[in-house]
């Protein structure tokens, strides 16, 4: 693995452990939510996409789709970019939430909730 791979696959995974389904979810603008299920990207049907109980990914329930997804593979698939142009996505995603302070987001100084 060159280094630009290895810090590529750094930062998919640092955007992983930051971010939840759910909230990929809502910044794709899909529809739904992470209690009644969100909209399926790959097949289209509605609300079929379930929030794995981790939070790190989600798993179309309709059986002839039964896609399964992390927070860079639903991007990819919602919008149809590359793995690189997603990672940025979810990036974006991260600093837009500290921006406006999302109590949720971990704290430099108090360190983490819950
Ligand atoms: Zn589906």
């Amino acid at each position: 693995m060159n280094a630009h791979a290895f810090d590529l696959s750094r930062r998919i995974a640092a955007a992983k452990q930051a971010l939840c389904f759910g909230e990929v979810a809502m910044a794709l603008n899909l529809k739904g939510s992470s209690r009644t299920g969100w909209d399926c990207p790959a097949c289209g049907s509605r609300a079929t996409l379930r929030e794995r109980p981790d939070r790190k990914g989600g798993r179309c329930n309709l059986p002839s789709c039964d896609r399964g997804f992390d927070a860079p593979g639903l991007v990819m698939t919602a919008r149809g970019v590359s793995g690189s142009t997603a990672l940025t996505f979810l990036e974006r995603v991260i600093n837009e939430r500290k921006a406006n302070g999302d109590p949720k987001a971990p704290s430099l100084f108090g360190g983490e909730h819950g």
